[in-house]
């Protein structure tokens, strides 16, 4: 464009250029890392290289052009800040360059520190430390992370270097190596990276921080990194920003140590001093969980000074992000430096508790609290726990680091956790301590154990993002993958792979054999109210977590303008629903009951040689039917139950051809006689067999090939409505027609069912006023939905349906033949039947809304697919100002609470960016 000054874009910002809202360009790290710095807060001072480079890296296979300068200009400004260069060999400046997504992937992308160091600057780290030792140290560590990560040398190859030194000088560990150790180590390193790559160890510096960057960038593209996302649902479009930070030391000896604290506790939400400290260690030491950790109280006694900073400090973050934050930091000789800060992770109770807490302090208000928790969050908060009063075997006890309660099989790794769940077994994990490719054996395991590390470890970390039940920190366990057993020391007792065991994530217990389990007390409160809640609750911490899930629900439910519904076909189901504060049945599905000793009947229908046949047939079933909707209508008195007319193949309902096909040919091979109705029967089925049933004779399109069918269906609910009145009851019935298509298709039906209800009315002398409308499955009726709703009095979106006729794929089949590509390419991040894909599904239902309203503005628009219990789902219907969505039973409560958040968000931007980020495909 001429005039307009061609803007480059920028891809490095100094930690005082970003603030923590700029996520999407610094990652979450580097945003915070510049939040406080601006904040004034002792951070190293450094950079960070924007996710966009990161994309451009990716897409392009090269770094952008101009990042090259701009990374030169950071460096010399840091540089300057610091008084030191970057490579000068008698006072060098070392650098960390670390991953940093906008999303935090704890532990599944690189780190490299220690840049800088060569086989000059090492002596002068030496002389300026006054420590030799140290120095060497930090030399191997950077070769050692350098090669394994930047060069892709297989870390054994050092790890066995380092333990064959060891064990021939019969030491025990790392801290028995001396400076000329460390140096033989150097060498040794060196030689495996000749070795294996062809090329030196690189000495330049900058070169040093260049492959590392690149290494850091490619890492958002590890197996387990895009593991982990797909679990989370993190788009794999978003790619890492890099910090690239001055290093600073928690290993230089005494004085010296490296720690992990929350403002609050994690997992209860007390207020407190909550963290982990290890001496004379490097950050990675502490998160590994490879040591045991000290507490946060033990730091007060060992350097008053620091420790009183960073309780300062604490607060200050707390109320600065109004939130608790998470907060690593190391003490390099006696001096407080800040590494990351973040709002923290926390369990679900915790997240409740917290939320409510900060309302009571006035640090949020009522309707923020709301915002604070998810869904997702309360869902676990459902599951069932250890019955408190069940006789329980305690084998041994650990630290606490995600809560639930799971039971199941012992397994010492991946492999055995993914083959034995593969067979239908629970799963706990056990090991000594996980490391980030542990992962796929977490996300299958019911539950993880551990023997070492704190709560902040690894484990503890990725298990309570995942809301699994986790229990760290077992040193009384010794795990032996080899030989398939775990020695519980105290017990002097062996387990073996295979063997039950327990464990509660809320207590760290560890108990044998397979424990029963409850409902929680929050799944009593949701179902029985506050008292019941309280009551079932047991202790003060639990009542507190019932109270704030409370506040917090009963704000929501004010709050939301969305209706919630749920789907339940049978008494029992509508019942929970009501108890989980349903407010109607948004979709009673009937096929089921057309199963069982009625499949006889629905057969008789296909094979009645004539009309009168057929006709007995219906008659016989009108009944049937109806009980089963006066007890459905009696479960839910006064509220709607929208009952959906028959909707799938009939051939469903008649024997499968295969299996019937090879009963007669075994039978005539006998010489057994076949009968006549037995070769009808096959050849009826063969017959209505169908390439393509999804699309086939299914839905509103029964009604018209066998009118009676729906008729029948038509006069069982006008009659048990009739019943129902005339007992003094109030029910409130619906008819659905499914599959839609076209106006003409719902004219019809309706004017066959209007015809019905008006003969019941005229039979029973009570008055029916059903309404009729119709579900939207089909792109067909979403551009048609002007002409279809003065027809209809509400619209239903079938979303399951409608998601597979929009893509033109079927959900049996693509699901396991083709996502895992289309997870890859990023086609979209989240499978489109689990969140509505917004930009297709989303807005054909946004379309059909418009018209339709446009239409007939009476009419009464909402969800009945899957999506209406998925959160991110919820906030675009929210969104588009849906009446009402309906969910299986035991979602409902997550949907009250996500309503409510989309309500006091009004997250319009929000919720569609989320869809966006997600179902990425415009
Ligand atoms: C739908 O298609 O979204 C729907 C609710 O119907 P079903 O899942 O029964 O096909
Ligand atoms: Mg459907």
């Amino acid at each position: 464009m001429k005039g307009i000054k061609q803007m480059t874009k920028k891809y490095v910002y100094g930690f005082s250029e970003g603030n923590k809202d700029q996520k999407d360009l610094l990652g979450g790290k580097g945003a915070n890392l510049a939040e406080m710095t601006n904040l004034g807060l002792p951070v190293p001072p450094g950079f960070t290289i924007t996710t966009e480079a990161c994309r451009a890296y990716l897409g392009q296979g090269e770094t952008p052009e101009t990042l090259d300068v701009e990374v030169t200009a950071a460096i010399r400004m840091v540089e300057t800040e610091m008084g030191k260069k970057l490579g000068n060999p008698a006072d060098p400046l070392l650098m960390s360059v670390r991953s940093g997504a906008k999303f935090s992937m704890p532990g599944m992308m690189e780190t490299v520190l220690n840049i800088g160091l060569n086989d000059d600057s090492v002596h002068g780290l030496a002389k300026q430390s006054g420590n030799e030792r140290f120095a060497w140290d930090s030399y191997r560590r950077l070769i050692q992370m350098f090669g394994k990560t930047v060069m892709d040398i297989d870390g054994d190859l050092f790890a066995d270097a380092l333990h064959g030194l060891q064990k021939r000088k019969g030491y025990a560990g790392d801290l028995d190596m001396t400076t000329q150790d460390l140096q033989q180590l150097v060498v040794e390193y060196k030689e495996i990276v000749k070795t294996a790559t062809g090329v030196d160890f690189p000495q330049e510096p900058r070169k040093q921080l260049d492959m590392a960057v690149e290494a850091v960038f490619r890492s958002w593209n590890t197996d387990r990194a895009r593991l982990y996302r797909r679990r989370e649902h993190i788009p794999n479009s978003l790619g890492t920003a890099v910090n690239v930070q001055t290093m600073v030391f928690g290993n230089m000896g005494e004085g010296s140590g490296t720690g992990v604290c929350f403002t609050r506790d994690p997992s209860t939400g007390h207020s407190g001093v909550y963290g982990d400290y290890l001496e004379n260690a490097q950050g990675e030491d502490v998160v590994s969980g490879i040591r045991n950790t000290l507490s946060l109280a033990d730091l007060e006694k060992i350097d008053k000074k620091s420790y009183d900073e960073l309780r300062a400090i604490m607060d200050k973050l707390e109320v600065h992000y109004r939130d608790m934050c998470d907060i690593e930091f190391t003490i390099q000789r006696g001096k407080l430096w800040m590494l990351q800060t973040r709002v923290g992770k926390r369990t679900a109770s915790a997240a409740f508790r917290i939320a409510d807490q900060l309302v009571a302090e006035r640090l949020i208000t009522r309707d923020e609290a709301v915002t604070r928790v998810t869904g997702d969050q309360l869902t676990s908060l459902l599951f069932p726990q250890f019955d408190r009063k069940a006789e329980k075997k305690l084998i041994t006890k650990g630290m606490p680091a995600s809560p639930g309660a799971a039971v199941g099989e012992i397994v010492l790794n991946n492999s055995q956790a993914v083959e034995r769940t593969q067979a239908g077994a629970s799963v706990i994990l056990v090991r000594s301590e996980t490391n980030p490719d542990d992962l796929q054996g977490m996300v299958v395991a019911s539950g993880v154990l551990t023997a070492r590390g704190g709560k902040t470890s690894h484990a503890a970390v990725v298990a309570r993002g995942m809301g699994r039940c986790c229990v760290v920190g077992v040193d009384d366990l010794v795990v032996d993958e080899e030989a398939g057993t775990v020695y519980v020391k105290s017990q002097d007792t062996t387990y073996h792979a295979g063997d039950t065991i327990a464990i509660d994530g809320s207590t760290g217990e560890v108990f044998e054999g397979k424990v029963p389990v409850t409902d929680s007390p929050v799944k009593t409160y949701i179902a029985k109210g506050l008292e019941a809640g309280l009551e079932a609750a047991g202790d003060d911490d639990t009542r507190e977590l019932v109270e704030a899930v409370d506040h917090i629900m009963t704000r929501a439910d004010d709050k939301r303008e969305l209706v919630v519904r749920a789907n339940a076909d049978t008494p029992e189901d509508a019942r929970r629903a009501r108890e989980f504060g349903a407010q109607g049945i948004g979709l009673c599905r009937t096929e089921h009951m057309f199963l069982g000793d009625r499949r006889k009947l629905i057969e008789q229908v296909i094979l009645a040689k004539d009309k009168s046949e057929q006709e007995e047939a219906f008659k016989a079933l009108v009944p049937l039917q109806e009980g089963d909707f006066v007890g459905i209508f009696d479960a839910m008195d006064g509220m709607t139950v929208t009952v959906r007319l028959i909707d799938p193949p009939l051939h469903e309902f008649l024997p499968n051809l295969t299996d019937l096909s090879v009963q007669l040919a075994v039978k005539e091979a006998k010489g057994e006689k076949v009968t006549a109705e037995e070769t009808e029967l096959l050849q009826k089925v063969r017959q209505m067999h169908e390439q393509n049933p999804m699309l086939g004779l299914r839905g509103v399109r029964l009604g018209l090939k066998l009118p009676g069918l729906i008729k029948l269906q038509v006069r069982a609910i006008a009659n048990a409505a009739a019943k129902l009145k005339k007992q003094g009851r109030d029910p409130r019935p619906e008819i659905m027609v499914p599959l839609i298509g076209s106006v003409r298709e719902m004219q019809i039906v309706r004017d066959m069912a209007l015809e019905i209800i008006s003969e019941v009315s005229a039979e029973t002398g009570v008055e029916l006023d059903i309404p009729i409308g119709n579900m939207i499955e089909l792109p067909r009726a979403a551009v048609t939905a002007d002409h279809i709703a003065p027809e209809s009095d509400f619209f239903s979106f079938g979303t399951n349906d409608l998601t597979q006729t929009t893509w033109g794929f079927s959900r049996d089949d693509v699901e396991s033949s083709f996502f895992d590509e289309y997870f890859d390419y990023s086609v979209f991040g989240t499978s489109p039947f689990e969140s509505i894909d917004t930009h297709g599904v989303g807005a054909m239902v946004q379309m059909g809304t418009e018209r339709g309203r446009k239409a007939n503005p009476n009419i009464h628009v909402g969800v009945c697919g899957e999506h209406g219990g998925d959160p991110a789902s919820i906030h675009f219907f929210a969104e588009i100002g849906l009446d009402y969505v309906s969910c299986s039973p035991f979602r409902v409560p997550v949907a009250r609470l996500e309503a409510g958040r989309a309500a006091i968000s009004n997250e319009s931007e929000l919720a569609l960016e989320r869809g966006a980020e997600r179902n990425t495909t415009a």
